[in-house]
This record gives C-alpha cells, structure tokens and sequence, in this order.
C-alpha cells in the first residue's frame, strides 16, 4: 500500500462522503437484513483500510451492527438473516455475510447447508479470507 496514512478524524468524514451514495445503493434500507426506516450506519467492514474505500462500506441497523460486534455470542438462530445477503450481487455485503456465518459453521448445521448452495470463487474466497470481525 503506498497511500499515506490519514488522521482517524478525518477518515470519518470521508466515510461520512459515501453517505449519500451508499444510501442510493442501499436504496435507504439495511444492506443485511433490508429493515427499511430505521437508522442506519455506516459500517467498515474490517479489517478497514487506512484510506476508506466506498466499496469496502456498506449502511447497517442497529440490530446488524450489535449481532456484528457480538458475534461469538450469538444464538443459533441470530444469523438466519444472513441466509438472503449471502446470495447478494454486490462482493462486500456477499463476502461479509458469508464470514459472519463462517463465524459459527462449526456450531450450527444449518449454516454448512445454506453456504453449500453458493458459488465463492477465488476473487470471493480472498475477500471473505480478509475479512476478521
Ligand atoms: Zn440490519
């Protein structure tokens, strides 16, 4: 990487510049679980890059961000959500919905059938490598 690091501060506000964009894409609802009027985040999915990158950014609920950051304590059932972004067009919201569930593979069966069923090719499978939650 040659980009120049930034000040944390102002990596902010430069996430804060995809607000308006993410929004279009998201079209305003949460791009895991699609819960539409509810507040919604911009998330970086981890681990960040020292520059923020749009794509690497994607809107969450609350809900989604809490079950993100408590994701070695979730039940078996919290992350059946994640069985309709896993199937999602765009690489990022695909990626980190399959590493959330690769999270707790080893504890629920379910998750092993739902994933069986996509198809990760290598530009996929290095993207969910990356991702460390
Ligand atoms: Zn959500």
């Amino acid at each position: 990487m040659s980009k120049k690091r930034k000040p944390y501060k102002e990596n902010l506000l430069r996430v804060g510049d995809f607000g308006k964009d993410l929004a279009r894409r998201s079209k305003s609802k949460c791009e895991l679980c699609e819960a539409s009027k509810v507040k919604l985040t911009i998330y970086e999915v981890p681990p960040a890059p020292t520059v923020p990158e749009f794509e690497d950014c994607m809107l969450l609920c609350d809900h989604c961000l809490n079950t993100i950051f408590n994701i070695d304590s979730v039940k078996e059932n919290d992350l059946r959500f994640l069985e309709g972004p896993i199937w999602s067009e765009n690489k990022i919201i695909q990626a980190t919905a399959i590493a959330l569930l690769k999270t707790a593979e080893d504890k629920y069966s379910w998750i092993g059938d739902s994933l069986e069923n996509i198809y990760i090719d290598d530009e996929l499978e290095n993207m969910i490598s990356k991702i460390k939650f």
